[in-house]
């Protein structure tokens, strides 16, 4: 890969952005790393174009895209942090030195799986860049995985399945997260891979060349209406997510109705709703499958309309309606995703109702920013005033700044609000009313006997907490 390729793909999203800085981080990473190979024999380089060009294909800013080349600088050679801060600013500097940091953890079970995933939430609150650079840095790791020894391979295909996926999956990058995904299954399940695969193609070149047929006549009908589609895709669906859909069906292959999903890209939101119409009149829809994602977003901010007909020949086959920028948002958005649902037991709880996820949310519905306005803001208004703690078991309880162990306390449980004696923060006792700091782990003691004191209105820092010890009195009196 060249250089050049990244500079173009920049200049389409970005044209007034100075490239300069991209190219010098360029040629720093490329002397800095001359000579080294990768495991796949490939000059150590081109790792880090690789990496840049996911940045670039988010349509990120030159910033991120520039530490993204220099990302494995302070590893991999003897460039300091200092060189770095001289030459690009501070900003960059800070970026290299946060992904070189999360890439000293390594996954070796539960407890550094937490450690891990604490680290995560950390660099996020701090800088969500850091967390771009390090997925774009894991996919192409994933992407030449074959080239290192073999007992490595299963422990970072596991760890890219349970840490990485999800995290870009929150994110909102949907395309990514599939990426990652169908990376990791032929590593951490063979069989199951090689059972899914088997005879696949055949099956998705049947529904290829029978959706090929659909589509001339899909847009014939909407021509009729007066709708041009601005384009009209197949796309098949993700190994891994497909596993776990079969799994959902008992196995049953006739469930699937998206093997490959039918796109229908149409420039706004009244166009998404005729198309609908002109599906349902020529094919009638199953019962139960019309989603209107767009009126009802799901938690996570996807928007799309779905329905499933009886289409051409009686095949049953699912369409997707959607915007260019609902469209965007779906494959690459960031944070939109941020509220999860998962049941996943390793799924660290972060409340879906949180003020600035919705916040977050509003805003990037509202606002056209350019990519670095957009950043600029997830930095400083979104991650500013909010700090991650966790429990003694590694859950991440997510608090406004300023936040004292009773609202922590009440965070957890209204009943360990009430009877909460003391508290230890890093395995220390410490005051009730001392202020909570990123990162740090807490614990509650509590006791039966305990009530809830009227000083602790004075400071507790959530609604939950002061709202649950006013009610306690309201309801002792
Ligand atoms: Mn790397």
């Amino acid at each position: 890969m060249e250089l050049q390729s990244i500079l173009d793909q920049i200049k389409s999203y970005n044209p007034q952005t100075d490239l300069g800085i991209v190219e010098r981080a360029y040629d720093l990473a490329e002397r800095a790393h001359r000579g080294q190979k990768r495991k796949s024999g490939q000059d150590y380089v081109q790792h880090c174009l690789h990496t840049a060009q996911t940045l670039a294909t988010m349509k990120l800013d030159t910033t991120t895209i520039a530490a993204g080349l220099l990302h494995d600088v302070l590893d991999d050679t003897t460039i300091k942090a200092k060189e770095i801060e001289k030459e690009f600013g501070s900003e960059i500097a800070f970026l290299v030195q946060g992904i070189s940091k999360l890439g000293k953890i390594k996954y070796r079970g539960e407890k550094r799986y937490i450690e891990n995933l604490r680290k995560m939430f950390l660099a996020m609150a701090e800088d969500i860049r850091v967390v771009l650079i390090k997925l774009a840095d894991r996919l192409h790791n994933m992407q030449t995985l074959r080239a290192i020894p073999e007992r490595k391979q299963k422990r970072i295909a596991l760890e890219t399945l349970e840490i990485y996926a999800p995290l870009a999956n929150r994110l909102g990058m949907g395309e990514l997260k599939g990426e990652l995904e169908d990376l990791s299954f032929p590593y951490i399940y063979p069989k199951e891979f090689r059972w899914l695969t088997q005879g696949l193609s055949e099956k998705y070149q049947t529904r290829a060349k029978y959706l090929e047929r659909v589509k001339p006549i899909l847009k014939k009908e909407l021509a009729k209406a007066n709708i041009a589609p601005l384009e009209i895709q197949t796309r098949a669906k993700h190994y891994y997510s497909l596993y776990k859909k079969l799994q959902k069906y008992e196995m049953n292959w006739e469930k699937i109705y998206d093997l490959i999903a039918l796109r229908i890209i149409v420039k706004n939101i009244e166009n998404c709703y005729a198309v609908l119409g002109v599906i349902h009149k020529n094919w009638k829809p199953l019962i139960g499958r019309i989603k209107d994602y767009i009126a009802l977003p799901k938690p996570n901010g996807y928007q799309s309309l779905h329905t499933t007909v009886f289409c051409l020949d009686g095949k049953i086959t699912e369409f997707q309606i959607r915007t260019p920028k609902m469209h965007q948002e779906a494959e690459y958005g960031i944070a939109a995703h941020w509220a999860y649902t998962e049941t996943d037991k390793k799924a660290v709880v972060v409340d879906r109702h949180l003020a600035w996820v919705n916040q977050l949310r509003d805003w990037q519905k509202e606002v056209k920013a350019s990519p670095d306005e957009f950043l600029d803001s997830l930095k400083i208004d979104f991650f500013k005033d909010r700090i991650f703690v966790f429990t003694p078991k590694g859950d991440v309880i997510d608090l406004p700044e300023g936040a004292s162990p009773v609202d922590f306390a009440y965070q957890i449980h209204t009943q360990i609000g009430h009877c909460c004696a003391g508290a230890k923060i890093d395995g220390k006792l410490c005051a009730l009313n001392q202020p909570l700091e990123n990162g740090q782990v807490v614990e509650i003691i509590t006791k039966k006997q305990e009530k809830p004191n009227r000083d602790w209105l004075s400071f507790v820092k959530t609604s939950q907490a002061k709202s649950r010890i006013k009610a306690w009195f309201r309801k002792t009196r």
